[in-house]
């Protein structure tokens, strides 16, 4: 099935292409707050609502400005990037307006602009050798073949240095030999996720374990009192590298046990949580922030699409209070880590109930599901939703 892949890519940057890469995103930024600007001020005065087309078209009348009037934006590295802003400052307005959660869009100060994108040419990548339109050329760290064709190419800074990202259209899907056996996972914060055959996937708590590491850090920036000083410059650094550290460990623990999970099962039940209403339990945010069950359900849903397997979502009401042998409710508060069934006398660890509990449910959905003539990729029942989920 056809996808879009993302292979990201480290830069070997010399200071002449860093210097050029950072006068592109400077450009691409005022651009965005510009647009943003605009778009705001027609809302809010002439309840009008600009769209990307009708900006894009002043883009040729700014270029035509005498010299000296936004000079950079009238500069030839913005012509390819341009759209793409525009296109974020849509994106990020619809949002705003559409649901309330994105929230409005901002104006982005410089630490808050990352990236540019080249959306369809002006980029090329000849061996390990990237070119880059009006901005020059630089060795890429090849750490993998990319297979299948270029689509997009985005410029990347962080913390620690300069990465490009290859959006890439892939036809093929990965081919895992089918195991015929169905899985309901628990994601908790106690153990990561528990499996209704009554494994157990320990949390690495990546981020409680460095937590006093990023305390120090913190604290240094905290003393550089100086907002510009180069010494604070410095320790921010430091600060963003250690966090970049943490994500990135999240993120590879993520990958790996998702492809895990792929490879042993056909069918995978998850919980459809609200992770966002979840997290305004303020007692439990950092936990649940740390185990990242969004990113994790995210990862495993497009492993599983890419490898023919099944993720079925289902509504997490009650599915560690209920009985998973008898159906009858147990209440329990979230300190008590045992399921004790009074009813029929079940006793299990309260994720392995939960889990049997998630992997039931989703055999249910999947029967309906092909009882109603399509294999639908991810089942999602119609109200996912409760604001208080006991974990
Ligand atoms: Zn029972």
């Amino acid at each position: 099935m056809p996808g879009v892949k993302a292979y990201k890519f480290k830069l070997k940057t010399n200071p002449a292409f860093e210097q050029a890469c950072v006068f592109t995103l400077d450009t691409c930024r005022e651009l965005y707050n510009a647009s943003l600007q605009e778009r705001r001020d027609a809302y809010q005065i002439n309840h009008v609502s600009l769209n990307y087309n009708s900006q894009s078209a002043q883009l040729p009348g700014i270029k035509a400005l005498p010299p000296g009037r936004c000079r950079r934006l009238q500069s030839g590295a913005s012509r390819r990037s341009a759209p793409l802003s525009r296109r974020r400052s849509t994106t990020s307005f619809a949002a705003s307006r559409q649901v309330k959660k994105p929230g409005y869009p901002r104006f982005k100060g410089k630490a808050f602009f990352d990236s540019f994108v080249y959306p369809q040419s002006g980029f090329s990548l000849e061996g390990d050798k990237l070119h880059l339109s009006k901005i020059g050329s630089c060795r890429v760290r090849l750490s993998r073949p990319i297979e299948g064709g270029i689509k997009t190419c985005t410029i990347k800074r962080e913390a620690d240095g300069w990465y490009v990202v290859f959006a890439v259209e892939c036809n093929q899907s990965r081919f895992i030999p089918k195991t015929g056996k169905a899985a309901g996972i628990d994601l908790g914060i106690e153990c990561f996720a528990a499996v209704s055959n009554g494994e157990r996937v320990e949390n690495p708590k990546h981020y409680r374990a460095a937590e006093s590491e990023l305390k120090r850090a913190q604290r240094t920036v905290a003393r550089r009192k100086n907002k510009r000083s180069n010494r604070r410059r410095k320790a921010i650094n430091i600060l963003a590298r250690k966090h970049l550290h943490i994500k990135r460990q999240r993120a590879d623990f993520h990958h790996k046990t998702a492809l895990d999970v792929i490879r042993r099962y056909d069918h995978i039940t998850i919980e459809d949580l609200n992770v966002c209403g979840m997290v305004r339990n303020h007692h439990l945010a950092k936990s649940i922030s740390d185990a990242g069950w969004n990113q994790f359900a995210r990862i495993l849903t497009s492993k599983a699409a890419n490898a023919g397997r099944e993720v079925i979502l289902v509504n997490p009401a009650y599915t560690s209070q209920d009985c998973s042998q008898c159906g009858s409710r147990v209440r329990k508060s979230l300190a008590v880590r045992e399921h004790r069934c009074i009813n029929c006398g079940f006793v299990a660890h309260r994720d392995h109930n939960a889990a049997i509990n998630i992997q039931k449910r989703g055999q249910k959905r999947g029967a309906r599901a092909s009882g109603m003539g399509y294999e639908a990729r991810v089942n999602r029942e119609e109200s996912p939703t409760i604001a208080g989920h006991p974990v």
